[in-house]
């Protein structure tokens, strides 16, 4: 079971609470974030009612919630409303507003970040992405920039009005990138890299969870569950394909799972068509069905050359081409409830 704190709840209060735990012999998982605490008991019996109320009429005590799954903190029953993941004023994952996050697979210079920047906040976007750190299936190709990658992102998308995502591959990057960015990204080859998991868990920065491989989407909610019992409970969840038997898409991109994952826990959960498809020409339908399909957002690779990049340039979106993209979405995210960011100039 959990127990969830009033926002306002005083250190008193919790002290209750856990004291309690501790007579009946059961463990106490405490998990304090900006907004509220959340108690996880562990071997506690999800069925006993008396348990429950002795707990519900403590001190503090906002909600106690059974969860027989075993992610409990990032479950629906955990918390009802969904949570809005606000990068800074006007950049948030999960509310009425979209978040899109675009720019190419790897950071290569300066020039080529701030033209993608430039490019894609006209568009509407509002994050730019780029990888610093690459996470490469070959050890001899390209591993990425390291810090002078972060600075030239931070510059760029600064320039541009632009948040930054960039994905961290090691626990002991973790500082150093949080430096840099706004958003830390787990790719899918992390994502049961449990000592990352852990130390992203206590930075005060939002974390964006990449599906895994091959993973289940209760080992993704699983991870995530990792980096919220480790008191960071801003994470955003992105569907980017699972390994399949098909050539045809470099992965076979699991639309289903959005909805699935909004079921089972209040977290946002954006698309990657990009890694999804493998296929630049894929890149535009299945964005338009992943926000028709209830996305709470994008991340899109996009290269000013394709040709020349240095990673993914088969999948990226030339700058038109996502320009173009953007204008698709309105009218599809309109249909379903929702807002793409304003283009703040004629599309580039
Ligand atoms: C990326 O987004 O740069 C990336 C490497 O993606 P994934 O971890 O999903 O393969
Ligand atoms: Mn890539």
């Amino acid at each position: 079971m959990i127990i969830v704190m009033r926002p306002n709840a005083a250190p008193a209060e919790l002290d209750g609470v856990t004291s309690l735990i501790s007579s009946l012999k059961l463990n106490a998982h405490v998990s304090k974030g900006a907004e509220r605490t959340i108690v996880g008991v562990v071997g506690a019996p999800d069925d006993k009612e008396t348990l429950l109320a002795q707990f519900a009429q403590l001190d503090g005590v906002e909600a106690v919630v059974p969860i027989s799954r075993s992610f409990k903190l990032v479950s629906r029953e955990a918390r009802s409303e969904r949570t809005i993941v606000r990068v800074r004023p006007g950049v948030s994952f999960g509310g009425t507003e979209l978040a899109v996050c675009a720019g190419p697979c790897s950071v290569e210079s300066l020039e080529q970040l701030e033209l993608t920047a430039t490019a894609v906040a006209r568009a509407g976007a509002n994050i730019l992405r780029g990888g610093a750190f690459k996470p490469r299936t070959s050890p001899y190709a390209f591993q990425g920039l390291g810090e002078e990658g972060l600075k030239f992102l931070r510059q760029a998308a600064d320039g541009a009005g632009l948040a930054v995502v960039t994905e961290v591959l090691d626990p002991r990057d973790v500082e150093l990138v949080s430096r840099y960015t706004d958003i830390l990204q787990i790719g899918a080859r992390n994502m049961q890299n449990f000592t990352l998991l852990r130390e992203v868990g206590g930075v005060h920065k939002p974390v964006l969870l990449k599906r895994g491989i091959a993973a289940t989407i209760d080992e993704w909610l699983m991870a995530a569950e990792y980096v919220y019992a480790a008191g960071n409970h801003d994470i955003v969840l992105c569907e980017r394909g699972i390994r399949s038997f098909d050539g045809h898409t470099r992965n076979l991109l699991d639309l289903a799972a959005v909805p699935v994952a909004q079921g089972l826990t209040h977290l946002p959960v954006i698309v990657d068509p990009s890694h999804g498809t493998g296929v630049r020409a894929l890149v535009a339908p299945m964005s338009l069905a992943a926000i028709a399909g209830g996305a709470d957002g994008l991340i899109v690779e996009v290269h000013p050359n394709p040709a020349a990049a240095y990673s993914d340039g088969p999948q990226s979106l030339t700058l038109p081409s996502f320009s173009e993209l953007m204008e698709r979405l309105r009218p599809v995210a309109h249909a379903v409830g929702r807002t793409l960011p304003a283009a703040t100039a004629a599309a580039a």
